[in-house]
Order: structure tokens, then C-alpha cells, then sequence
């Protein structure tokens, strides 16, 4: 009766282990948005260079007057945190051109 309590003590300890020991579970983090980058730090740069961007390039280039409405990456960044953080490769677009320049990457990619 004592052996069998040990034992079904040492089967609970190992079996409450498996959980932790699963190397899955972090990996599921990584697809959060902050770890590609859009963190909180993203956010206040990216505000930040709004205001001193406050009118869409691609639409000021075609003589349009168009607010900003967030940073587009000119160069895909694709997780690459320098080319992420690098200033010369932001743009500020309004929602109409960025939907554009994504339509037209992903037609080139094809
Ligand atoms: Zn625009």
C-alpha cells in the first residue's frame, strides 16, 4: 500500500512536468505582433513621425493633399529589425496609397 502511494506520487510530479517541458508554447508568443515589431516603442515613433510628416508623400506627388495616415516601410522590412527602425526606409501614407504599394509588392512577388 506504501509502495503504491510513492509510486503514484513520483507518476503525478512527472506528469505535472510535461507542460513545462513542452518547447511549443513559447513559439506561440512569437506570432504576437509586438515580437514583428509593432510594439509600443513602434507606436510612439511611428506617431511621432506622423506629426512631422503629417501629408501622404505618394499623394503629394500627384499634387494631392492627403494626410498621413501611417508609416509605410519603403523596402519590406519582413522581420528585419534594422531595416525596421531605419528612418530613410519610412514613408508616410495615407490607408489608400499604402493598400496600393502592398498590392503592388505582392504583384511583384508574383
Ligand atoms: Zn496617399
Amino acid at each position: 500500500m506504501t509502495r503504491l502511494q510513492t509510486l503514484g506520487n513520483r507518476v503525478g510530479t512527472q506528469a505535472s512536468k510535461i507542460p513545462v517541458a513542452q518547447p511549443g508554447s513559447w513559439r506561440n508568443d512569437k506570432a504576437t505582433s509586438g515580437q514583428r515589431g509593432y510594439t509600443y516603442a513602434w507606436q510612439k515613433a511611428s506617431k511621432a513621425f506622423i506629426l512631422a510628416n503629417p501629408l501622404c508623400v505618394m499623394c503629394d506627388a500627384l499634387g494631392r493633399v492627403t494626410a498621413t495616415a501611417l508609416v509605410d516601410h519603403i523596402q519590406p522590412h519582413r522581420g528585419d529589425m534594422t531595416l525596421f527602425w531605419d528612418r530613410a526606409n519610412w514613408q508616410p501614407l495615407c490607408t489608400y496609397c499604402h493598400s496600393s504599394v502592398k498590392q503592388r509588392e505582392e504583384a511583384g512577388r508574383l
